[in-house]
């Protein structure tokens, strides 16, 4: 479905990026994984993604920064020739009642979770202008929708973030590039492993599937955006939730 096709997924070392790396090349595509520069998995996903027979670079690099960026896209194109799929899914949290969160805190977030992908995007929509397509694919959340209490910096980053894929979509579709966002609920992962038992099973019944998402369910969400399967899809949140919103 994606062979011969080059996709760069930010903060892919591990998590959800991993997967959606790994998601990707197991339907051919050439794989750039970027992870910050002190990043322990990236070489090893790396590894893990050539063994299934596509080829794969690291460039490490921060979202923050825009001159990492484009080096990012710079070693993209000059190892591939082109970026058919560009996934934004670098992201953290910094959780805390907005009485008492701190500037960094809330600056830290907008910084890595928006500002990031608003770098990332401005530098690859020139090489996908230049190809007449492309698939730009952001990972906000739910809470960018809902809204939860202790998260003001994520929630409004993923908030802006899907106002930021509505903006990239229109302004790029005449030059056949699409972008869409998925939000995805509670995915089991680093991230909600620090969640204690008892606030799990609190969300547990509020999902009516009844359990945290995989990291595999994001990937196959986003396999499909990046493909032609969906080449009339864009603008679009897809929540990838087990029912959390609707
Ligand atoms: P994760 O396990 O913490 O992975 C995040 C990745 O991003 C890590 O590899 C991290 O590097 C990298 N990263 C952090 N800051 C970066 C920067 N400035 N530049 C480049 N890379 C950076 O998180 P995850 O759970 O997989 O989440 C991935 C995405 O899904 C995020 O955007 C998150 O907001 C979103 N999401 C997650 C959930 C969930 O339930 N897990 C739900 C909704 C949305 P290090 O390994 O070095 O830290």
């Amino acid at each position: 479905m994606l062979k011969g096709k080059t996709a760069v997924i930010t903060g892919s070392g591990r998590g959800i990026g991993k997967a959606i790396a790994m998601k990707l090349a197991s339907f051919g595509a050439n794989i750039v994984i970027n992870d910050i520069p002190s990043s322990d998995y990236a070489d090893a996903t790396c590894e893990e993604i050539k063994a299934l027979g596509v080829e794969c670079i690291v460039v490490k690099g921060d979202v923050r920064n825009s001159e990492d960026v484009a080096a990012l896209i710079k070693t993209a194109l000059d190892t591939f020739g082109k970026i058919d799929i560009f996934v934004n899914n670098a992201g953290i949290t910094r959780d805390g009642l907005m009485l008492r969160m701190s500037e960094e805190d809330w600056d830290l977030v907008l910084d890595i979770n928006l500002k990031g992908a608003f770098n990332c995007i401005k530098a690859v929509a020139r090489p996908m202008m230049k190809q007449r397509g492309g698939s730009i694919i952001n990972i906000a959340s739910v809470v960018g929708v809902m809204g939860n209490a202790g998260q003001a910096n994520y929630s409004a980053s993923k908030a802006g973030l899907i106002g930021l894929t509505k903006t990239t979509a229109k302004e790029f579709a005449s030059r056949g590039i699409r972008c869409n966002a998925v939000a995805p609920g509670f995915i089991a992962s680093d991230m909600t492993d620090k969640l204690s038992d008892d606030v799990k099973k609190e969300y547990f019944s509020a999902i009516p599937l009844g359990e945290f998402g995989t990291t595999e369910d994001v990937a196959n969400v986003v396999a499909f955006l990046a493909s032609d399967m969906s080449g009339y899809v864009t603008g679009q949140v897809v929540n990838v939730d087990g029912g959390l919103l609707m």
